[in-house]
């Protein structure tokens, strides 16, 4: 079995970040035209709102301002960051990924004997919804790589179909599936056969 925790705390927040994650591969790799997408944008809303508990006060009201500019907007931006992940892997110095603004707010709850870490965002004005939901996303992104332990060269585009993916294993994955891998062998298998035959 594959371990993506560094400790016993973290494996109880291992199969929500999983289910996390699964999400925003599935929201950067769909076209969000087709109608019965509508559930997609649901639960990244969903994704969005529960990053936000503890936060109204500086980020009023962003969800009940959803729109499909947003939602495209928000794509876009998911699609960006998994770009920059991938090709900054490839770099062979420290690169810098993305930085995000605001403050830690750190507190003791005494009744459970508990410390607390609480990032806040900056206030954000009215009217820069998009960039108040691209935080959101980051901080989602930056929680779920942060408790799963994940490895940055493990992040991957498929080179058919285009589709981001994590490569779960130390065995190399180049192709998002098994579909994508075997339309590859195939042609290639196919370009070899016809290369043989005119020769
Ligand atoms: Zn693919």
């Amino acid at each position: 079995m594959v371990r993506y925790w560094t400790s016993k705390k973290q494996k109880s927040v291992v199969s929500e970040r999983r289910e996390q994650l699964d999400l925003l591969f599935e929201f950067a790799n769909t076209e969000l035209k087709e109608k019965k997408n509508d559930q997609l944008k649901r639960q990244i809303y969903d994704l969005l709102n529960s990053i936000m508990t503890g936060h109204s006060e500086t980020c009023p009201d962003l969800i009940s301002a959803g729109s499909d500019e947003l939602i495209n907007g928000l794509q876009k931006h998911i699609r960006a960051r998994l770009k920059k992940i991938i090709h900054n892997t490839k770099l062979l110095a420290e690169m810098p990924l993305w930085k995000m603004g605001g403050s830690i707010e750190f507190t003791v709850e005494a009744k459970i004997n508990r410390f607390h870490e609480r990032f806040r965002f900056r206030k954000i004005k009215a009217g820069n919804e998009l960039k108040a939901l691209k935080r959101m996303i980051d901080k989602a992104i930056i929680d779920i790589i942060r408790d799963l332990d994940f490895k940055p060269n493990r992040f991957h585009q498929c080179p058919r179909c285009g589709n981001f993916f994590y490569q779960p294993t130390e065995k190399e994955k180049s192709y998002c599936s098994i579909r994508c891998g075997d339309a590859v062998r195939l042609q290639q298998f196919r370009k070899l056969k016809k290369n043989n035959i005119s020769k």
